[in-house]
């Protein structure tokens, strides 16, 4: 069976998954979610034309010959009422956010002037143009402006400016409801003692936290043994209640891997030997409509699996655009050499990545590269592109899918 690309793998599961149909939620639940439809204000921000500073409300023409004494004819705080007139050769005091006076023009900061006769009247220090210090309305969003377009991934700031023009909500595409399933007669949970020939189920916390990571919503659905009926059991309930399926195990070409044959029988599955190291076996299908990812069991290969492969698809049915659909592989320099052999496999290898003093990205091994050897995945913060072939020597370039910074 021919080694298929990664880029062919990937292009086929991102072909067969589809963005989620928009719901509306309140803004508060929208962090982080794609935009699946435009906002346009209704209002303009500010709402009104504004001071930008505490200081005195002036027709600037009155400041030219500064110093210059003017009464104070009022006081306005944010949140008073319009209806203050400013006559000439007067000033209004006022604070940051204040509608500002009929009549005036520009507003003196109150760093520039001086309080005379307890207040009543004001030296001001500096002559200021028309326009100083004043906020028109308008003048961040007009109304009738797009504030979100849609695609948009929604941050703190957007959430802000849709508040700012008075949206309570929009429609996004939701969060997938993502089970994750392991699967093996070997497997157990928790910290029960093990039988002989047992081991602990590590996979399911580290792809439900994989799949919480990427924006979605993970259901654990708990381990199924290596046996056909409970595995289309299993599978038939998953697909039927989650959005997508992510199993681990049952892929490669053992005489007990049936989550391979479970999935063609129920559904349109390929299965792929793809050219990449860990993470080789690949299963994907659809069951009803729901995508089912069967990575293969060991622990950093069900992990690599995820990134390259399904963590692209959920992505896709988050709706986020396709330059966030796979991780960059950004330019890096090897801190030291980083072997491997030459198979017609691309491989990723656990590593450490720092920021070094010349502002490049200094890489050193994690550890281990075993694909059994989730400690060092752990210790990791990026993956190595390793292209077939040698492997890269200390100084020389390496590209890295940076997995989590700071
Ligand atoms: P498989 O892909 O089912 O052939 O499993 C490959 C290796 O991964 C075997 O050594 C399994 O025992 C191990 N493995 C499978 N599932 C898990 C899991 N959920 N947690 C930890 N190790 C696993
Ligand atoms: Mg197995």
């Amino acid at each position: 069976m021919p080694l298929v690309p990664l880029d062919d793998a990937r292009a086929h599961v991102l072909g067969a998954c589809r963005v989620l149909a928009p719901v509306t939620v309140a803004l508060a639940e929208a962090l982080g979610r794609v935009a699946a439809e435009a906002v346009t204000a209704g209002e303009p921000v500010p709402p009104f034309d504004n001071s930008a500073m505490d200081g005195f409300a002036v027709r600037a023409a009155d400041t030219a010959g500064a110093p210059v004494t003017l009464p104070v004819v009022a006081t306005l705080a944010a949140g008073d009422p319009p209806g203050v007139t400013l006559g000439p050769g007067q000033a209004v005091r006022v604070m940051t956010g204040a509608v500002l006076p009929e009549g005036a023009d520009a507003v003196v900061m109150v760093e520039h002037s001086a309080p005379i006769d307890g207040g009543r009247s004001v030296e001001i220090h500096r002559a200021v143009t028309p326009g100083t210090a004043w906020r028109r309305a308008g003048d961040d969003i007009a109304a009738g402006t797009v504030v979100v377009a849609p695609a948009t991934v929604l941050g703190p700031a957007h959430l802000g400016v849709l508040a700012s023009v008075g949206a309570e909500g929009l429609a996004v595409h939701p969060a997938p409801r993502v089970g994750v399933i392991s699967t093996g007669d070997e497997l157990v949970s928790g910290g029960a003692p093990l039988a002989p020939g047992q081991i602990r189920d590590s996979n399911r916390p580290t792809l439900a936290a994989l799949v919480r990571r990427s924006g979605a919503v993970a259901v654990d659905l708990g381990t199924v043994a290596d046996d056909e009926d409970a595995l289309t059991r299993a599978f038939t309930a998953a697909a039927a209640s989650c959005d997508a399926v992510v199993t681990s195990g049952g892929v490669s070409m053992g005489a007990f891997d049936l989550v391979k044959v479970v999935l063609d029988r129920l559904g349109d599955m390929r299965w792929m030997q793809i050219a990449i190291k860990p993470a080789k076996p690949f299963a994907f299908g659809l069951v009803g409509t729901t995508p089912v990812f069967g990575l293969p069991g060991n622990p950093v290969s069900s992990m690599v699996g995820f990134e390259l492969l399904a963590r692209p698809a959920l992505r896709k049915m988050m709706g986020f655009p396709p330059s966030q659909w796979v991780r960059p592989v950004v330019p890096a320099v090897a801190g030291e050499d980083l072997p491997r052999r030459p198979d017609g496999k691309t491989h990723f290898a656990r590593v450490v990545v720092v920021m070094g003093e010349d502002g490049r990205y200094r890489v050193t091994s994690a550890g281990g590269q075993g694909s059994h050897q989730l400690s060092a995945m752990a210790g990791a913060n990026a993956l190595a592109v390793l292209g077939d072939g040698g492997g890269v020597a200390s100084g020389e370039p390496v590209g890295v899918m940076v997995l989590d910074s700071p």
